[in-house]
Order: structure tokens, then sequence, then C-alpha cells
């Protein structure tokens, strides 16, 4: 293989797993700032001027972590979140509010509508960036539930190490491109991955790289896997203009 093709397949093999962070901020300077420490921290990060830019990023493609003020012209922060939070595609998004007020009731307040951690401004970037760290950990640690590289979801168990997948004990008979979909859609069960980047995960480097497969293909993929998947296979849901997910119905683990 050329130096070249090597350097492109460790570059997207290694933008595959780089958390992506989207920051809506208003103010150009703290912006900057933010992406700054972040990007220097290994996370890719987009940055967003207001609401309504954000939500055309996030619609785009859907970030691992959003850091939102809460004070920016037009549609305001909190609003930002409210559409978030109606919209199941980007529920379960995990957001970081940046608040410039300093009244505890406005604090709870943004936490009531969903936020998962908050900062009062002015803050040190270093604590920015460690909570950041904090919430992905955090969301992370949930996906892999009870640890290790065994992942469980109702009947499924996907031994990652092992390269098996069950249903109900049973060994499901998977191609090494469902296993790895099935892995990703159980690494982030219950939030949505668009098809680019399910694609990324799923498949082999050189030809996610080389353009050779194309999202559609995805989709012919999710459904072999939701028909292998029998009975729980509808768990896999389309989010319509946006990607998969792995649902699983309340009260199962
Ligand atoms: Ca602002």
């Amino acid at each position: 293989m050329s130096t070249l093709a090597k350097d492109i397949m460790d570059s997207a093999a290694s933008s595959a797993a780089v958390p992506r962070v989207l920051v809506v901020e208003d103010e150009p300077d703290i912006a900057a700032l933010v992406a700054y420490q972040l990007t220097r921290e290994g996370f890719r990060v987009e940055t967003a001027g207001s609401g309504v830019e954000a939500l055309d990023a996030i619609g785009r493609e859907i970030p691992d972590l959003l850091i939102l003020d809460r004070m920016l012209p037009g549609l305001s922060g909190d609003q930002v979140l409210e559409q978030l939070k109606a919209e199941p595609a980007t529920a379960n998004l995990p957001v970081l509010v940046l608040t410039a007020k300093r009244d505890q009731e406005d604090r709870i307040e943004g936490l009531e509508l969903g936020a998962d951690d908050y900062l009062t401004k002015p803050f040190s970037p270093r604590e920015l960036v460690l909570r950041a760290h904090a919430i992905l950990r955090r969301v992370q640690d949930a996906s892999l539930a009870s640890g290790g590289r065994v992942l469980r979801a109702g009947p499924i168990r996907l031994d990652a190490e092992a390269n098996q997948a069950t249903l109900d004990g049973d060994e499901i008979n998977l191609t090494p491109t469902e296993f790895r979909l099935l892995q990703a859609l159980m690494e982030r069960r219950g939030r949505t991955q668009s098809r680019k980047q399910l694609l990324e995960k799923a498949w082999d480097v050189e030809s996610a790289v080389s353009g050779r497969i194309q999202t559609r293909t995805v989709d012919m993929h999710v459904r072999r896997l939701r028909t292998k998947l029998g009975e729980v296979g509808d768990w896999v849901q389309t989010i319509r203009g946006f990607g998969y997910r792995l649902k699983v119905p309340e009260g199962i683990e």
C-alpha cells in the first residue's frame, strides 16, 4: 500500500473515533477559545454563531456533544434545547450549557430543559474540557452497560472480543459488516447515528475512504440486520432525515 493511502486510512480511522463537538456561541472570542481548547484535546470541533445555524449543523450531522450558550441572538439557547428535546433523533444528544446568568433559578431552569451540565461564564477553558470529557464518559459508560466489551440489549448480546452475537443465547449468523453495524448501534443505544457515521464505523476504512460504499448500502445492511434480529428487528429504528438508532423499549435492560 502506498504511504499516501496509508495516511488517508490512518486519518479516516482516527476521525471515526474522535468525538465531534458543536459549539454554539455568538461571541467570536469565546467561540474561538473554546474551539481551540477542545481541538487541542483531540475533539473535532464545529462552531455555530446562532441557534438557527446550530439546528442546521445538527440537521446535517448529529454531534457527540453540544456546547450551547443560552444567550444567543434570535433563537435562544433554551429554545434550541427545547427543539432538540422534542425531536426523537436529537432528544438524547448530550448538552453542556454555557450561562452568563449567575442566578440559581436560571441554572436550574437550564437543567430542567434537559441539559446534562452547565458552566457559568466566565469559565476556565480547562474546566470546560473536563466537563466535556465527563459528559462523554458518562454517555459511554451508560452505553457499555455492564462493562467490558460485552454489550446487551434485551435478548441481544454482543461480545466484541469473541466476535460473537447471540439472540436469546442462539448465535446470530452475521457478516462482519453486519456485526460492526450492530455493535455501532448497541454502543450508542438510544442515540441516532447518521448513515455516514455508521458507514465510518461499520465498513472497512479503505472502502469508506475510496467512496466505493454508498450511504444507501447502509440501508440495505440495516434491512438484513433487522431480518436477522427477528422479533426485535424493529428495535433498529429509521429516523427519517437523520439515520438509525437502536431503541430498546421501556423497562427492558
Ligand atoms: Ca452569547
